[in-house]
């Protein structure tokens, strides 16, 4: 399966809608309404350890299942809330929803493992966020230990100073930070030495073409070891075949998130895969 989807892969998964200006107008308002009709939900992609295929952590991928237009891919719809500042309240909702369903895998008896959520530059920059973070935390009862939060490339190189002050708020009190889309903006080397972020995650379009294009395979090293000369974990998104995991694994990145192991997946659909890590070996690749 995962060979089939290939180089077309991302066609095959993420179908475009291609929206129009009135319908942008109608998702706008839809978004709202949204919310409060409980029309978005999550979906989890399991993070894998490469040396024991042992899921550390689960990312949270947000879905909307429009009245009208049936189930839309973020892509569709995210861009859209962030320019109208819907992504404030929608990304409020996405972290306590996860926070909450991690609690819940732990309240069931699985190992504790870390939710990531994706973070917008809007909502990073609202007033008081770090409180609110902080807040979702203690409404739910998870460790902050449990959660890590996902900043893009472009998000912490604008006013650098200003984004480490706002992360080691959260720090201080457990919460880790990853570099989403690592190699497609612009990073300052000096200041990502200076950042607090656990974790790079190399960008799924040094993937694509990973075993065919010598370009993307030097990328993709030089990330890795720069990543563990930095002290920090380095993750591949987007692994979708035997090939992509054979040259990850040869030059020693820590782990992976892609479709050779699992795409995104229901939260009940994680909880068997941690019932079956937790009575038998890791997650194999497919
Ligand atoms: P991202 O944060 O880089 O998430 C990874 C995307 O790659 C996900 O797409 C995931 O389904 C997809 N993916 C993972 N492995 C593979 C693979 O092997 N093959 C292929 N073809 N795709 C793979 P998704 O769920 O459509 O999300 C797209 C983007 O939307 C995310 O990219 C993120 O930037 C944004 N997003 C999703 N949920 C949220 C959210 O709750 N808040 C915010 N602010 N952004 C979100
Ligand atoms: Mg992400
Ligand atoms: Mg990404
Ligand atoms: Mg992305």
């Amino acid at each position: 399966k995962a060979k089939e989807a290939g180089r077309d892969g991302f066609r095959f998964f993420t179908p475009e809608l291609n929206i129009k200006a009135h319908e942008r107008l109608a998702l706008h308002d839809g978004i709202r309404r949204g919310i409060a009709q409980s029309e978005f939900h999550l979906l989890y992609q399991p993070q894998v350890e490469l040396e024991f295929g042992r899921i550390f952590a689960v990312e949270a991928l947000v879905r909307w299942n429009h009245p009208q237009l049936g189930l839309i891919n973020p892509n569709e719809f995210i861009p859209l809330a962030e320019e109208t500042g819907l992504i404030v309240p929608l990304g409020e909702w996405v972290l306590y929803e996860a926070c909450k369903q991690n609690k819940r895998w732990q309240d069931a008896g699985f190992e504790p493992i870390t939710m990531c959520v994706n973070v917008s530059a809007r909502q990073f920059h609202d007033q008081n966020w770090t409180s609110r973070v902080m807040h979702a935390l203690g409404e739910t009862e998870l460790d902050a230990k449990c959660l890590e939060l996902e900043l893009t490339e472009s998000l912490v190189m604008r006013d650098v100073n200003e984004v480490i002050a706002t992360m080691e708020e959260l720090r201080k009190v457990g919460v880790s930070f990853a570099i989403d889309d690592f190699g497609t903006g612009y990073s300052n080397l000096s200041a990502l030495k200076s950042l607090p972020v656990s974790r790079l995650k190399i960008d799924r379009s040094f993937l694509r073409n990973l075993v065919e294009d010598d370009d993307d395979k030097t990328i993709t090293a030089a990330v890795i070891s720069l990543a563990q000369k930095l002290n920090m974990k380095v993750i591949a998104e987007g692994v979708e075949t035997h090939e992509q995991l054979t040259f990850l694994r040869e030059n020693h990145c820590d782990e992976v998130q892609g479709h050779l192991f699992s795409e995104a997946v229901s939260s009940t659909e994680i909880g068997k895969l941690l019932q079956n890590q937790q009575s038998r070996s890791g997650l194999a690749p497919a």
